[in-house]
This record gives C-alpha cells, structure tokens and sequence, in this order.
C-alpha cells in the first residue's frame, strides 16, 4: 500500500484519539505510534484529566512507545498527530529518535513546524525526521474550532 493510503488510515486512528479528547473537555488532539504496520501506542491530550501541562497526546505515545520497546530509542517508528507538534513535543520527537512524523492541521500559535518556529528546519547531524504536513488536517481543524467554539459558549 502507498504510504499515502496508509497515512490516512493512522491519522484516522489518531482523529478517533482526538475525539476521546473532545468527548472529556481536552483540547481534542489524538496521536498514534506505528511500527512495521502496526499501532503500539495510541494516546490523546490529557492536560486537564492529570493536571499536568506536557501531558500532550505526542509526549504520551512516545513514553508508551518506549515501553513497548523497553527502549528510548523509537528506531523505525512513524508518529501521527493530529495537530502541528509543539516546541516540547518536537524536542521530544528528535530525541527519541522517531524516524517519521506526520501531521494534520497547523497550529498558529505553538506549532514547532514552522507555524511559530520551525525546530525541524536545521539539519541535525544525528537527528533527522521526515515529515509530512496536513494529513486530513480540515477534519483535525474543524474538530479543534468546534471545541473552541463550546468552550466559549459555556464560559459565557
Ligand atoms: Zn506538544
């Protein structure tokens, strides 16, 4: 299968990831962690449930990644996002040595590729991802402005 088809079959995964976000009042971004084919870790945002400010859907898969390898080391894997990465979670991704990253829709203020700052732009001598953008972004888009939009409805 071309990797395309196979890209919108992950990032569909991690949309339904962002929805559980959605459906638990988290900002509703979904993440998936592939390997030769197949999901090892799946994870949404989870900032409001734990309290906790790097509990970003990116950072939960590649600690659960790294259990399932029992190894830091994410060799060969490719990560889904259905958002833009941001500046902790790019970090993360170089140093865990994930080999791809593919996500859906820019993220204006935080987005570490190139939407706010671009921490993937230098080539790094042992670090390099590639990378493809907006993978079924319009759907990760809407999904975001519709949670925005409730949000503010409720806090009127
Ligand atoms: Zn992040």
């Amino acid at each position: 299968m071309p990797d395309s088809q196979n890209d919108h079959i992950f990032m569909k995964l991690a949309l339904d990831e962002a929805q559980r976000a959605y459906r638990e009042s988290e900002v509703p971004v979904g993440a998936v962690l592939v390997h030769n084919g197949k999901v090892i870790a799946k994870a949404h945002n989870q900032m409001e449930r734990k309290g906790d400010a790097t509990a970003h859907a990116e950072l939960l898969v590649i600690r659960e990644g790294a259990r399932h390898f029992n190894d830091w080391r994410l060799l060969g894997t490719t990560l889904y996002t259905t958002l833009e990465p941001c500046a902790m979670c790019a970090g993360a991704i170089l140093l865990s040595r994930v080999e791809r990253l593919v996500w859906g829709a820019p993220d204006l203020r935080h987005g570490a590729n190139g939407s706010f700052i671009d921490l993937f732009k230098e080539d790094h001598p042992t670090h390099t991802v590639q990378i493809t953008q907006g993978v079924l972004a319009e759907e990760a888009s809407e999904l975001m402005k519709a949670f925005f939009r409730q949000r503010r409805l409720v806090s009127k």
